[in-house]
């Protein structure tokens, strides 16, 4: 009987978090439908009620951003800034950057905000690490910042535009005798990695700017600036 009124009890508890749960889930879906009439006016609006409704349903992200936050010493991204230099503007890479060299970019700002839009990120596009973020944060950040800080001699066995760079270099200046078509198939990588690259990075371009990470004046300038870049690499090739 003792065991029965416990679970009795519990299950009225469980019971009624899961209601509201349920309840609150369905009013953000229900105002979500709702805004679907403002879309045809302003879809700038539309866009911004939803990611806050979204941010409603999302509620862990905001909290764990808030635990990152409202701590004495709070986690601060400085060693995620970069300089873009063909725009000369600063930029947060992705924190999961050197793990999985993720092309997007963010705004360079420890604001709560931005942190949110940042851990939104990492939960909808690297769910594993929001995980282990999520129960080891002190230890991920520390990994990150070491990562950071020792990328200048980062060797991985990734090939990127550099090591081709490099590896056509070296392949030059030891056998003398290559001819033009023995560097084909090299020449063949490096064209093939600059198109790869110019593709996600203008693919990344254009979902932060679906997301509203920038707008469509800084979207137009960063495709520009990514395409005046490749032009200058494919010359170079
Ligand atoms: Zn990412």
């Amino acid at each position: 009987m003792h065991i029965y009124n416990e679970f009795k009890s519990s299950f009225i508890i469980v019971a009624f978090l899961g209601y509201i749960f349920l309840v609150s889930g369905l009013i953000i879906n229900f105002l979500q439908l709702c805004s679907c009439i403002i879309w045809p006016f302003s879809k700038e609006l539309y866009r911004k009620m939803n990611r806050y409704l979204a941010l409603g349903i999302w509620s862990p992200i905001k909290k764990l951003v808030k635990k990152l936050y409202d701590d004495e010493k709070p986690l601060v991204f400085n060693f995620l800034e970069y300089i873009n230099y063909t725009t000369k503007t600063k930029f947060f890479h992705c924190p999961l950057y050197h793990a999985t060299s993720c092309p997007a970019y963010f705004t360079p700002s420890n604001d709560f905000e931005n942190l949110v839009i940042i851990f939104e990120h990492i939960y909808r596009y690297h769910a594993t690490d929001y995980d282990l973020i999520r129960n080891i944060k002190d230890k991920w950040y520390q990994e990150q910042k070491n990562l950071s800080s020792s990328s200048s001699n980062l060797t991985t066995d990734i090939i990127t535009l550099h090591d081709v760079e490099e590896l056509c270099e070296t392949s030059s200046t030891i056998t003398t005798k290559t001819t033009y078509d023995d560097q084909r198939p090299l020449k063949g990588i490096q064209y093939y990695k600059l198109s790869n690259e110019l593709s996600s990075e203008t693919s990344a371009a254009i979902s932060n700017f679906i997301e509203g990470h920038i707008n469509n004046n800084q979207l137009k300038q960063k495709i520009n600036s990514l395409h005046t870049e490749y032009l200058q690499k494919i010359s170079n090739v």
